[in-house]
Protein backbone atom coordinates (compact mmCIF):
# COMPACT_ATOMS: atom_id res chain seq x y z
CA UNK A 1 0.00 0.00 0.00
CA UNK A 2 1.59 3.48 -0.89
CA UNK A 3 0.46 7.14 -0.61
CA UNK A 4 2.05 9.41 -3.09
CA UNK A 5 3.94 12.19 -0.86
CA UNK A 6 2.71 15.47 -2.53
CA UNK A 7 4.48 17.47 -0.47
CA UNK A 8 7.81 16.16 -1.54
CA UNK A 9 7.42 17.27 -5.16
CA UNK A 10 4.89 20.43 -4.17
CA UNK A 11 5.48 21.68 -0.79
CA UNK A 12 3.04 24.47 -1.79
CA UNK A 13 -0.12 22.11 -2.13
CA UNK A 14 -2.55 23.27 0.43
CA UNK A 15 -5.94 21.55 -1.16
CA UNK A 16 -5.88 17.84 -3.04
CA UNK A 17 -8.32 15.13 -4.22
CA UNK A 18 -8.02 12.08 -3.61
CA UNK A 19 -9.35 8.56 -2.53
CA UNK A 20 -9.51 6.44 0.52
CA UNK A 21 -7.17 3.07 0.00
CA UNK A 22 -7.84 1.73 3.08
CA UNK A 23 -9.43 2.17 6.81
CA UNK A 24 -8.30 0.96 10.21
CA UNK A 25 -10.11 2.47 13.87
CA UNK A 26 -10.45 5.82 13.01
CA UNK A 27 -8.13 6.06 10.21
CA UNK A 28 -8.14 6.50 6.45
CA UNK A 29 -5.37 5.91 4.12
CA UNK A 30 -5.42 7.63 0.69
CA UNK A 31 -3.54 7.03 -2.26
CA UNK A 32 -2.16 10.66 -2.74
CA UNK A 33 -1.97 13.18 0.47
CA UNK A 34 -0.33 16.41 0.96
CA UNK A 35 -0.28 16.08 5.05
CA UNK A 36 3.21 16.17 6.38
CA UNK A 37 2.82 13.44 8.88
CA UNK A 38 5.97 14.79 10.77
CA UNK A 39 9.67 13.73 11.51
CA UNK A 40 13.10 15.06 11.20
CA UNK A 41 11.91 17.68 13.96
CA UNK A 42 8.58 19.23 11.60
CA UNK A 43 5.51 18.95 13.54
CA UNK A 44 2.44 17.32 11.71
CA UNK A 45 -0.35 19.19 9.47
CA UNK A 46 -2.89 20.16 10.63
CA UNK A 47 -6.44 20.60 8.31
CA UNK A 48 -9.35 18.29 7.23
CA UNK A 49 -10.69 15.90 5.14
CA UNK A 50 -13.80 16.90 3.39
CA UNK A 51 -16.40 13.61 2.38
CA UNK A 52 -19.51 14.62 0.87
CA UNK A 53 -19.68 17.93 1.96
CA UNK A 54 -18.94 16.51 5.60
CA UNK A 55 -15.37 17.98 7.07
CA UNK A 56 -13.81 15.81 9.23
CA UNK A 57 -11.03 17.19 11.43
CA UNK A 58 -7.62 15.36 11.19
CA UNK A 59 -6.34 14.67 14.54
CA UNK A 60 -3.19 12.63 13.91
CA UNK A 61 -1.17 11.53 10.62
CA UNK A 62 1.74 8.61 10.22
CA UNK A 63 3.55 6.59 8.15
CA UNK A 64 2.60 2.87 8.52
CA UNK A 65 5.02 0.01 9.93
CA UNK A 66 6.05 -0.89 6.24
CA UNK A 67 6.71 3.29 5.59
CA UNK A 68 4.59 3.86 2.80
CA UNK A 69 1.23 4.65 3.67
CA UNK A 70 0.59 7.79 5.43
CA UNK A 71 -2.72 7.21 7.73
CA UNK A 72 -5.32 10.43 8.57
CA UNK A 73 -7.16 9.86 11.84
CA UNK A 74 -9.92 11.59 11.93
CA UNK A 75 -13.36 12.77 13.99
CA UNK A 76 -16.84 11.80 12.96
CA UNK A 77 -17.43 9.12 10.07
CA UNK A 78 -15.17 7.71 8.16
CA UNK A 79 -14.97 8.00 4.61
CA UNK A 80 -15.51 4.67 2.50
CA UNK A 81 -13.00 2.62 1.01
CA UNK A 82 -12.90 4.26 -2.23
CA UNK A 83 -14.27 7.39 -1.51
CA UNK A 84 -12.82 10.82 -3.41
CA UNK A 85 -12.01 13.21 -0.31
CA UNK A 86 -10.64 16.39 -0.74
CA UNK A 87 -8.09 17.30 1.41
CA UNK A 88 -7.24 21.03 3.16
CA UNK A 89 -4.50 21.97 5.33
CA UNK A 90 -4.37 24.54 7.66
CA UNK A 91 -1.78 26.41 5.63
CA UNK A 92 -1.06 29.47 8.36
CA UNK A 93 0.16 26.69 10.10
CA UNK A 94 1.94 24.40 7.24
CA UNK A 95 3.91 27.94 5.81
CA UNK A 96 5.19 29.03 9.46
CA UNK A 97 6.36 25.57 9.36
CA UNK A 98 8.36 25.51 6.15
CA UNK A 99 9.74 29.33 7.18
CA UNK A 100 10.75 27.61 9.97
CA UNK A 101 12.43 24.75 8.47
CA UNK A 102 13.88 26.79 5.90
CA UNK A 103 15.37 28.97 9.03
CA UNK A 104 17.39 26.04 10.88
CA UNK A 105 18.82 24.51 7.92
CA UNK A 106 19.85 28.94 7.22
CA UNK A 107 21.57 28.29 10.49
CA UNK A 108 23.14 24.93 9.99
CA UNK A 109 24.56 26.17 7.17
CA UNK A 110 26.17 29.09 8.57
CA UNK A 111 27.26 27.86 11.80
CA UNK A 112 29.12 24.79 10.12
CA UNK A 113 30.45 27.43 7.76
CA UNK A 114 31.61 30.15 10.27
CA UNK A 115 32.15 28.30 13.28
CA UNK A 116 33.08 24.90 12.34
CA UNK A 117 30.11 23.81 14.32
CA UNK A 118 27.75 20.52 14.08
CA UNK A 119 24.36 20.03 14.45
CA UNK A 120 23.62 17.42 17.04
CA UNK A 121 19.51 17.96 17.04
CA UNK A 122 16.63 20.20 16.20
CA UNK A 123 12.84 20.78 16.88
CA UNK A 124 10.14 22.82 15.21
CA UNK A 125 7.38 23.76 17.48
CA UNK A 126 4.22 26.02 16.14
CA UNK A 127 5.73 29.31 17.34
CA UNK A 128 9.69 28.84 17.61
CA UNK A 129 12.69 26.24 16.83
CA UNK A 130 15.47 24.68 18.72
CA UNK A 131 18.54 23.80 17.38
CA UNK A 132 21.40 22.24 19.21
CA UNK A 133 25.20 22.12 17.98
CA UNK A 134 28.67 21.32 18.71
CA UNK A 135 30.37 25.29 19.96
CA UNK A 136 33.05 25.59 23.07
CA UNK A 137 32.50 29.43 22.41
CA UNK A 138 29.29 30.55 23.41
CA UNK A 139 28.95 34.42 23.91
CA UNK A 140 27.33 37.68 23.11
CA UNK A 141 29.11 38.17 19.76
CA UNK A 142 28.56 34.71 18.47
CA UNK A 143 25.06 35.13 19.56
CA UNK A 144 24.45 38.47 17.63
CA UNK A 145 26.71 37.21 14.68
CA UNK A 146 24.76 34.17 14.40
CA UNK A 147 21.13 36.30 13.80
CA UNK A 148 22.67 38.90 11.69
CA UNK A 149 24.75 36.65 9.21
CA UNK A 150 21.28 34.49 9.00
CA UNK A 151 19.24 37.85 8.65
CA UNK A 152 21.67 38.90 6.01
CA UNK A 153 21.07 35.16 4.31
CA UNK A 154 17.47 35.51 4.49
CA UNK A 155 17.35 38.79 2.26
CA UNK A 156 19.92 37.60 0.01
CA UNK A 157 17.04 35.41 -1.35
CA UNK A 158 19.07 32.09 -1.60
CA UNK A 159 16.95 29.69 -4.45
CA UNK A 160 16.13 26.58 -2.37
CA UNK A 161 16.56 23.38 -5.08
CA UNK A 162 15.31 20.50 -3.71
CA UNK A 163 16.01 16.62 -5.93
CA UNK A 164 16.61 13.21 -5.41
CA UNK A 165 19.97 11.68 -5.91
CA UNK A 166 20.77 7.96 -6.39
CA UNK A 167 22.15 6.68 -2.83
CA UNK A 168 26.19 6.09 -3.94
CA UNK A 169 25.95 9.45 -5.49
CA UNK A 170 24.75 11.50 -2.71
CA UNK A 171 27.49 9.24 -0.46
CA UNK A 172 30.29 10.84 -2.72
CA UNK A 173 29.51 14.92 -1.14
CA UNK A 174 30.74 15.95 1.53
CA UNK A 175 28.46 18.01 3.25
CA UNK A 176 25.82 15.09 3.25
CA UNK A 177 28.44 12.96 5.23
CA UNK A 178 28.72 15.26 7.43
CA UNK A 179 25.32 15.23 8.25
CA UNK A 180 25.32 11.37 9.18
CA UNK A 181 24.05 10.36 6.25
CA UNK A 182 25.27 6.84 6.17
CA UNK A 183 22.67 6.19 9.13
CA UNK A 184 20.04 6.31 6.54
CA UNK A 185 18.37 2.47 6.44
CA UNK A 186 20.20 0.51 3.52
CA UNK A 187 16.72 0.16 1.76
CA UNK A 188 16.56 3.37 1.01
CA UNK A 189 18.24 4.03 -2.40
CA UNK A 190 17.24 7.00 -3.11
CA UNK A 191 17.66 9.97 -1.24
CA UNK A 192 16.12 13.45 -1.49
CA UNK A 193 17.86 16.63 -0.96
CA UNK A 194 17.38 20.22 0.31
CA UNK A 195 20.11 22.72 -0.82
CA UNK A 196 19.96 26.20 0.08
CA UNK A 197 22.44 27.44 -3.17
CA UNK A 198 26.00 28.14 -1.63
CA UNK A 199 24.75 27.78 2.03
CA UNK A 200 23.10 24.53 2.77
CA UNK A 201 23.13 21.20 1.65
CA UNK A 202 21.11 18.23 3.51
CA UNK A 203 19.06 14.90 2.95
CA UNK A 204 15.41 15.66 4.03
CA UNK A 205 12.17 14.39 4.13
CA UNK A 206 10.63 17.72 5.41
CA UNK A 207 9.17 20.90 3.50
CA UNK A 208 10.38 24.31 2.62
CA UNK A 209 10.05 27.41 1.31
CA UNK A 210 11.41 29.04 -2.41
CA UNK A 211 13.76 30.93 -1.49
CA UNK A 212 15.01 31.90 1.78
CA UNK A 213 13.46 35.51 1.56
CA UNK A 214 10.21 33.56 2.64
CA UNK A 215 11.30 33.08 5.65
CA UNK A 216 11.32 36.88 5.96
CA UNK A 217 13.75 36.95 9.43
CA UNK A 218 14.59 36.01 12.36
CA UNK A 219 15.37 36.78 16.18
CA UNK A 220 17.29 34.48 18.72
CA UNK A 221 14.77 33.89 21.90
CA UNK A 222 17.31 32.01 23.94
CA UNK A 223 20.12 30.73 24.20
CA UNK A 224 21.35 27.55 26.55
CA UNK A 225 24.49 25.45 27.68
CA UNK A 226 23.42 22.18 27.25
CA UNK A 227 27.78 20.64 28.14
CA UNK A 228 31.04 21.70 27.39
CA UNK A 229 30.77 21.51 23.92
CA UNK A 230 27.22 21.28 23.27
CA UNK A 231 24.85 24.55 22.79
CA UNK A 232 21.18 25.23 21.93
CA UNK A 233 19.82 28.24 20.10
CA UNK A 234 15.85 29.21 20.45
CA UNK A 235 14.48 31.25 17.50
CA UNK A 236 11.53 32.59 16.41
CA UNK A 237 9.85 34.31 12.91
CA UNK A 238 9.81 37.69 12.56
CA UNK A 239 6.68 38.97 10.33
ZN1 LIG B 1 14.75 20.38 5.97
Amino acid sequence: MNTELLYHTDSYTRNFNARVIAQREQAIALDRTAFYPGGGGQLADRGTVLCAGQGCIVTELYKDEAGTAVWHKLEGPLPAVGAEVEGALDWDFRYRMMRTHTALHILCGLIFRDFGAQVTGGQMYADRARMDFTLEQFDQGAIRAIEERANAAIHAALPIKVYVLPREEAFKIPDLIRTKINLLPPNIQSIRIVEIVGLDLQADGGTHVHDTSEVKGIKVIKTENKGKINKRLEIALVE
